[in-house]
């Protein structure tokens, strides 16, 4: 999965008000076959946006999706977006909310094994028992004959990942899938994620509060702030020694790597808008400078693989450079 300069805005004030909120501001990464890439960032810093654009429920005023080296944006305006939505599938934070009360499991797993054609009337059986038996809830017989109301809420969230599963995706998006679950319930979740990236190829983006989980689980990490990626790379580049003052913020607030959400950050919230020109996390940075409130930071890439938008790094490199040369 391909993605260059997405952005997605909203207005505000009023329907008569030219001003719009920027919740995506150009937002570049590529996800490889079998790879994990979390994404991190507080609430409000385009997550989940950026998930639901990328599950095509909500459409990016700009920039371009390839799926396989295919223009899916374009190829959606030719009505092409059921294969798609065949190839990238989601999985939502709410085991409760995601499952619909009145069917069965079988149910839940029949409908996209047949919508997506991946499945005979004949073969479903076999297929929904398979389904299950690969995300770990056997018997399979007895499962899928239980409503949601006789699941645990992990058991829930490994039947959303079934029917993810069920139309042999390519990728999967998955919004905060373990943050309502307790702790003991969510490493097995987590197994079974990093178990499907391995076994049938499949890019999963994770999305999370959690750096924990994140370290645990993904092969990368990008950092969102105001829609903007401030800092990418390997996961143990971005979180053993992370460059952007952001993601260092973020992780001296939680030094065992839990719940950020739960540990206020040590500089004050966002307040106001964010700055039109200039480094959108200016506000609250502890370094910053005039520079910093006037011109957009430039890409540094302190390492092959590893991305920082910040002057300071920036100027760094310039200096690394200078004294390389001399
Ligand atoms: Fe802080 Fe300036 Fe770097 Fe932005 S560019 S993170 S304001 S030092
Ligand atoms: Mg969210």
């Amino acid at each position: 999965l391909e993605v260059t300069g997405l952005v997605r805005s909203v207005p505000v004030g009023g329907f008569l008000s030219r001003s719009r909120r920027t919740l995506l501001n150009g937002v570049s990464f590529t996800l490889e076959r079998g790879e994990i890439l979390a994404l991190v960032g507080e609430s409000g810093s385009g997550k989940s946006t950026l998930a639901r654009v990328l599950a095509r429920l909500d459409t990016p005023d700009g920039g371009s999706l390839r799926l396989g080296g295919e223009d899916v944006l374009a190829a959606e305006k030719k009505g092409a977006s059921l294969a798609y939505r065949g190839r990238v599938q989601m999985v939502f934070q709410d085991p409760f909310a995601s499952l619909n009360p009145v069917h069965t499991v079988a149910h839940h797993l029949e409908r996209p094994l047949l919508r997506h054609g991946r499945a005979t009337q004949a073969e479903l059986q076999t297929r929904v028992h398979a389904l299950l038996e690969s995300v770990g809830l056997t018997p399979a017989e007895s499962f899928a004959r239980r409503f949601p109301h006789e699941l645990s809420g992990g058991q829930r969230q490994r039947v959303a990942v079934a029917r993810a599963l069920a139309v042999e995706p390519d990728v999967i998006i998955a919004d905060e899938p373990t943050s309502m679950l307790d702790v003991s319930t969510r490493r097995g979740v987590l197994q079974l994620l990093r178990g499907l990236t391995r076994e049938r190829g499949i890019g999963i983006i994770f999305i999370t509060h959690d750096l924990a989980s994140a370290r645990h689980l993904a092969d990368r990490v990008m950092v969102l702030y105001a829609g903007s990626v401030v800092e990418s790379g390997r996961t143990a580049d971005v979180l053993a020694a992370p460059r952007h003052p952001y993601t260092r913020l973020l992780l001296s607030a939680v030094p065992d790597g839990a719940d950020f959400l739960r540990a206020p950050l040590p500089v004050k919230a966002a307040t106001g808008p964010v700055p039109s020109q200039g480094c959108a996390f200016a506000p609250r940075c502890p370094q910053a400078d005039a520079r910093c409130l006037n011109t957009l930071p430039p890409e540094h890439h302190p390492a092959a693989d590893h991305v920082v938008r910040c002057h300071l790094e920036a100027s760094k490199g310039v200096l690394d450079n200078a004294a390389v040369s001399s």
